[in-house]
């Protein structure tokens, strides 16, 4: 874009962050009682749940806790010890504001009114420490699933919990299919239907990544393809081993997640459109069962390429994945239209139709299609 006397418009760049303490003198602010109850009240105030919030009188019918109010809600005795925890809070996780900078600037001028906010970072650990990420390891007995394993295809599947980890596996054939983390308050608050959280949760995480976005920073994410190494097994059962995988790497905090292709596409519009065109949602299905209608074939080794396949009846979606991730084509194919065969045929059929339209692909060449076979198995 140029403005009309051909000179680019400014761009303005970020402010430089602004490092406002050492991590060790951070944390060591941390390292106290009564520090911790002083974060717990102004994450109270600050979600309006505080033990006045339904009887604020005028003095304290404001934004943001002032000195005394706080001192009122500590056990410490007197307000010089008060004091001196509360300045140390003041920079990584709390900040004064004055009456000129609050909201509700007018409720008086007697320099009584100056109050304390929870800065970003001390909202952040007042939430973790909250919802137990620091404190609490929780564990939870083998929970049935309702899919079939799809492996061995029988009713065997169950998640359990072991120290905020949840593995999904198969009681017949003892195979592991997923292990992945879940915080504590998804295990505690979900109960018997956490393996439904689980899903969510990991779903929405991989759709952020998949747009670029780290979950747990969000900074941004590189996306490429690759061979599995022998240390990720965490999407992988190891019957795909020979299959590429999906992977994003967050270039600030260094999160890495790891799925198979298929799992990667799951919100790409083709698929949900195919699979709502055939009654069916795809958000429905859960991460460790995406369903046997899946395939994907290697296409070039270098830049690695993919096509990923997926059957629902008589019809076919192809994608095809470059080696950034990007879904470079995608082609629908029915058997109906495609082959003299009896429309009623299934399976083989409808693999075979996919495989015609390997003639439009834009991507790389082909040369391991056996790898299709045991996606499909
Ligand atoms: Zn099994
Ligand atoms: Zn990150």
């Amino acid at each position: 874009m140029s403005t009309e006397d051909g000179e680019d418009p400014p761009v303005a760049a970020p402010e430089p962050s602004d490092r406002v303490s050492d991590p060790s003198d951070a944390f060591q602010a941390l390292g106290n009682e009564v520090r911790m109850g002083i974060l717990e009240t102004m994450l109270e105030w600050t979600d309006g749940v505080g033990a006045d919030a339904g009887e604020r009188d005028s003095e304290s019918d404001r934004a943001h806790p002032s000195f005394s109010m706080l001192f009122e809600a500590s056990d410490v005795e007197t307000s010089a010890g008060f004091a001196y925890h509360l300045d140390e809070l003041v920079g990584p996780y709390l900040r004064k504001v004055s009456a000129e900078s609050s909201a509700d600037a007018d409720a008086d001028t007697d320099g009584t009114n100056e109050g304390y906010e929870l800065t970003y970072a001390g909202e952040q650990i007042a939430r973790a420490i909250a919802t137990g990420t620091y404190t609490q390891r929780v564990d939870h007995p083998p929970v049935p699933l309702e899919d079939d394993c799809p492996f061995c295809e029988h009713d065997a599947l169950t998640a359990r919990a072991s120290d905020n980890r949840v593995t999904v596996a198969c009681g017949h054939c003892e195979r592991r299919l997923l292990r992945l983390d879940l915080p504590p308050a998804g295990l505690e608050s979900h109960g018997e239907s956490f393996p439904a959280a689980f899903d969510r949760y990991h779903r929405h995480r991989l759709s952020l990544v998949r747009d670029g976005v780290c979950p747990a920073c969000s900074g941004e994410v590189d996306a490429r393809l690759v061979r599995p190494s022998p240390a990720t097994d965490d999407l992988l059962p190891a019957e795909h081993a020979i299959h590429l995988q999906a992977e994003f790497t967050c270039s600030c905090c260094g999160t890495t997640l790891r799925s198979p292709v298929a799992l990667s596409l799951l919100s790409h519009p083709a698929v949900v459109s195919f699979y709502y065109e055939h009654g069916q949602a795809v958000s429905e299905r859960p991460l460790w069962n995406v369903g046997h209608e899946w395939a994907e074939t290697v296409l070039s080794e270098d830049p690695l390429a993919v096509r990923v396949v997926v059957e629902l009846e008589d019809d076919v979606l192809a994608l095809y994945v470059d080696e950034r991730l990007n879904v470079v084509e995608t082609q629908r194919a029915s058997v109906s239209e495609t082959t003299e065969a009896d429309a009623a045929d299934e399976g083989d059929e409808a693999v075979e139709t996919t495989e015609t339209t390997e003639a439009d692909e834009t991507v790389g060449t082909h040369e391991t299609d056996d790898a299709a076979e045991t996606a499909a198995q």
